[in-house]
């Protein structure tokens, strides 16, 4: 139980912590700015939103919430849902049910697999970003609508989904392609805009959907896309439809992260030089480092005992680092999930490369 925070400066069971387990990528959960704009919202529009966004819980805040994200993504609309997770179960079933076909990386997160199964559409799983194999599936697929879902940056593993290669296929196939892309949000492309825009994704098939509890700070999700796509999803996602609407105080400090992600650009090149050190650091060790350019960096130790004795070790000198074991990751696979933020600094970096078994 975490009982202080000071951007990763925990206190933990009365003793201090450096955390490398949070998802705050670009240091922004304890911003002023954003920490005013909800107190600001909570004094005009109290804590609560009172009802679901169709009856009277979309307020001000959230249209024009809406609209920035519309505008910052480069998609023609947007909806804002309560959690990523959310999104995810109510996006899918919206998109294909019964009679559609549904397509799945093997690592997608927790939540599309959900989305996936609650679509009841026929569902095919193809093995991490094995093209050959999704084209066999779409080729052989008689559906009437199909879908690719994919996470764009994997949560486990740091790296990025072949979006263009995918998209391409869904062209050839007639399908739409959605994209999660909690982790790349805030931290990849110009001014943050995510990894569509730094790959120069653009397409009326392509789905882009990304969580606001991560890089910007805050929590709650969005998905974006062409305008009737959007009204489609607000007329059938029953996660949209049939639960409250975020507090306005929420809303307004997801409107005042977006203001610092794209103007804060010294966030994103911070995160950049700790990940070049962390990986500097870390190339003498008997363990993989994949590749990765975004805050998540697995260290793969293997074995399971290892990795929680590697956990363990960092936490003796007070260091979190979280060990993650099958079945979130694949077997044999147990790693250390390091998660690096811009409120990081150097030497803190440097503290964890020392502390590391070698
Ligand atoms: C964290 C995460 C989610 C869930 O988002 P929440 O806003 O935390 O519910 C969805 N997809 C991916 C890939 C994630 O990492």
């Amino acid at each position: 139980m975490v009982e202080a925070k000071d951007g990763p400066h925990l206190r933990v069971g009365g003793r201090p912590v450096l955390s490398f387990a949070s998802n705050d990528y670009l240091g922004l959960a304890q911003h002023p700015a954003l920490i005013r704009a909800a107190q600001e919202a909570a004094a005009q529009y109290g804590v609560g939103a009172t009802s679901s966004a169709l009856l009277s819980g979309h307020e001000a805040p959230h249209e024009a919430l809406e609209h920035e994200l519309a505008a910052f993504a480069g998609r023609p609309r947007a909806l804002f849902f309560g959690s990523g997770y959310m999104a995810n179960v109510g996006l899918v079933p919206a998109l294909v049910g019964r009679g559609d076909a549904v397509f799945s990386d093997a690592l997608n997160h927790a939540c599309l697999i959900d989305g996936v199964r609650l679509s009841r559409a026929e569902s095919h799983i193809y093995p991490h970003n094995d093209l050959a194999t999704l084209a066999q599936q779409l080729a052989a697929s008689k559906a009437e609508h199909k879908l690719v879902v994919t996470d764009a940056v994997f949560s486990m593993d740091g790296d990025i989904a072949p979006l263009h290669e995918l998209l391409a296929l869904c062209e050839t196939h007639d399908a739409l392609l959605m994209i999660d892309d909690a982790h790349g949000f805030g931290v990849l492309g110009p001014e943050g805009r995510g990894t569509a825009a730094h790959l120069g994704l653009d397409s009326p098939r392509l789905i882009y959907m990304a969580t606001l509890g991560k890089a910007a700070g805050c929590a709650g999700a969005f998905v974006a896309g062409e305008a009737s796509t959007i009204e489609w999803i607000l007329q059938r996602a029953r996660t949209y439809i049939f639960a409250t609407s975020t507090p306005a105080m929420v809303v307004q400090a997801v409107r005042a992260s977006l203001k610092v992600i794209a103007t804060e650009g010294w966030r994103r090149e911070q995160l950049a030089r700790l990940i070049n050190r962390l990986r500097a650091g870390t190339a003498s060790l008997r363990w993989q480092h994949p590749a990765s350019d975004t805050a998540v960096q697995p260290l793969i130790i293997g074995d399971n005992a290892d990795a929680l004795a590697v956990m363990a070790a960092l936490d003796a000198q007070g260091l979190w680092v979280p060990a993650i074991r099958p079945p979130t990751v694949p077997e044999g696979t147990a790693r250390l999930r390091i998660s690096l933020s811009a409120a990081h600094s150097e030497a803190d970096v440097d503290r964890l490369i020392q502390a590391l078994p070698r």
